[in-house]
C-alpha cells in the first residue's frame, strides 16, 4: 500500500491548490525543446480542472544561484504550457509577495496561474521556514507533482507538505508506483541493466542493486574498470585505477548474495572515438595498447539477450557504450530493441530513467516501448541507490499526520 496520498484522497473542490511540477525542460534560445515534461505533467491539471480548484503552478527552472535573471524564466514555458492546455494561462512576476498575491486572488475556479521560478530566492534551495510559510499561505493545500525534483530538501519540494494538507500528483503517484513494483516489490527474477561513463559517481546504485536484483549487466565505460580489476588490459580506454578495488569488493559481495554479473566477453575498440571510426571486435583479453573499448560486442550482446531473457522485471540506467557517436551506438541500440521485445511479448516490467538513459532509448527508438520511463535523473538515480528522497518522505509525513489526525 503505498505510504502517500493521492490528489483524489484529499478535498480539492474548490480550493486554492499549489502544484510543486517540474517545468524545468530543456530550452534552447528561448524555445523549449522537449516538451515530455510539460506532456506528462497534464493528467494533473485536467484531475484539478475537474475539482474546480484554482491551481497554483511553483516550479524552478535551471540554475540561477538565488537571483532574479531572466535568463531562466519560466515566462516561455508557459507558452508551451498554455497551447497544451488549450486555455489562457495566467504568469505572476514572483513566486511571492504582492505579485503572486494579486495573482491567486484573481483566479476564478479550474484556471491555472504560473509563479515565477522558485529558485530566483536564495530562500528556495536553503529550505527556509519563513518563505516557506509565505508560499503555504498562497493556497489551502499542496500537491507534488515533482518526483524528478524530489532528492531536494527545498521549501517547494519538501517543506509545503508540512504546512498544508499534502499529496502526490498523478505523475508523482505513476513514478512512486512505476519504481516500486520494479525495485521494491518486483516479479522476479529481476535485471538490472547499468552502464554510463564511471564507476565513481554509480556506486551507491551498485551496492544497493547486488542486494535486490538477481542479474547485473554491466556496460560502457564503468565495465572497463570491472574488466581491468580481473586482469585484462584495456589499453586507453575511460578506466578509474582507484576504482579496482571497489569492483572486486562489489563481485564478492555480489557473489555471497546470489546476484550474476554479467560483463562483457568482447567489446568494439577504435583508436579514436570519432563517427565513422574504423573500428574492430576483439575479446577482451585483447584489446591493443592503443586502443579504446567504445562499445560492447556481438557476442556480448548475444549473451545478454540470453540472460534477459528469462527476466520478468528490468531495470536500466546508462548506456552500453558511446551511444552518440555511431557505430558505438550498437550494443546500446541492440539492447534497448531486446528489453522493448521482452517487454511486448514476454510481458517483461521494464522501467528506464536517468538523464542520457533517456537520450539513449530515444536514439534506439523504443522510448515508447518500454513499460515506463522516469522523467527523472538525479532522483531516479538517488531512488536506486535506495535513498530516501526528502519530496517524497515529506508526503509520507503528511499521509500519517492526515491518518492520525
Ligand atoms: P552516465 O551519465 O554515467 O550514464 O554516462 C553516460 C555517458 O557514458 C555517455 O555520454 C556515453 O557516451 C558514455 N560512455 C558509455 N560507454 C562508454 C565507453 N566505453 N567509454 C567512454 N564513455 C562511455
Amino acid at each position: 500500500m503505498p505510504t502517500f496520498q493521492t490528489l483524489d484522497e484529499l478535498d480539492l473542490q474548490g480550493k486554492i491548490v499549489l502544484v510543486r511540477a517540474d517545468l524545468n525542460v530543456p530550452m534552447k534560445d528561448g524555445h523549449v525543446t522537449d516538451n515530455t515534461r510539460l506532456v506528462r505533467f497534464l493528467p494533473t491539471l485536467v484531475a484539478l480542472q475537474e475539482k474546480e480548484a484554482k491551481i497554483v503552478i511553483l516550479s524552478h527552472f535551471g540554475r540561477p544561484k538565488g537571483k532574479r535573471n531572466e535568463d531562466f524564466s519560466l515566462r516561455p514555458v508557459v507558452s508551451v504550457l498554455n497551447d497544451l492546455v488549450g486555455k489562457p494561462i495566467a504568469f505572476a512576476e514572483d513566486c511571492v509577495g504582492e505579485a503572486a498575491q494579486k495573482a491567486v486572488q484573481k483566479l476564478q475556479a479550474g484556471q491555472i496561474l504560473v509563479l515565477e521560478n522558485t529558485r530566483f530566492h536564495p530562500e528556495e534551495e536553503a529550505n527556509d521556514p519563513t518563505f516557506a510559510k509565505e508560499i503555504a499561505a498562497l493556497g489551502d493545500a499542496f500537491i507534488n507533482d515533482a518526483f524528478s525534483a524530489a532528492h531536494r530538501a527545498h521549501a517547494t519540494t519538501a517543506s509545503l507538505a508540512d504546512l498544508l494538507p499534502a499529496a502526490a500528483g498523478k505523475l508523482m503517484q505513476e513514478e512512486l508506483e512505476a519504481l516500486g513494483n520494479a525495485l521494491e516489490h518486483p516479479q522476479k527474477p529481476l535485471g538490472a541493466i547499468i552502464g554510463g561513463a564511471k564507476i565513481s559517481t554509480k556506486l551507491d546504485l551498485l551496492h544497493n542493486l547486488i542486494k535486490k536484483v538477481d542479474l547485473l549487466v554491466l556496460g560502457g565505460g564503468m565495465a572497463n574498470t570491472f574488466l581491468a580489476a580481473q586482469g585484462f588490459d584495456v589499453g586507453k580506454s575511460l578506466f578509474e585505477p582507484e576504482m579496482v578495488g571497489t569492483t572486486k569488493t562489489i563481485n564478492s559481495e555480489a557473489e555471497a548474495l546470489k546476484c550474476k554479473i554479467l560483463l562483457p566477453k568482447d567489446v568494439v575498440i577504435a583508436s579514436e572515438l570519432k563517427e565513422g571510426a574504423e573500428t574492430q571486435i576483439v575479446a577482451v583479453d585483447a584489446v591493443p595498447k592503443d586502443s579504446m573499448i567504445l562499445d560492447i560486442g556481438p557476442q556480448s550482446i548475444a549473451e545478454t539477450r540470453m540472460h534477459l531473457a528469462p527476466c520478468c522485471t528490468i531495470i536500466w540506467n546508462g548506456p552500453l557504450g558511446v551511444f552518440e557517436t555511431p557505430p558505438f551506438d550498437r550494443g546500446t541500440n541492440e539492447i534497448a530493441q531486446a528489453v522493448a521485445d521482452l517487454t511486448k511479448e514476454s510481458g517483461a516490467l521494464s522501467v528506464a530513467g536517468g538523464g542520457d538513459t533517456l537520450a539513449a532509448l530515444a536514439h534506439a527508438g523504443v522510448a515508447k516501448e518500454l513499460s515506463y520511463i522516469s522523467t527523472a535523473g538525479g532522483a531516479f538515480l538517488e531512488w536506486l541507490e535506495g535513498k530516501t528522497l526528502p519530496g517524497i518522505a515529506a508526503l509520507e509525513k503528511a499521509a500519517n499526520r492526515a491518518r492520525t489526525s
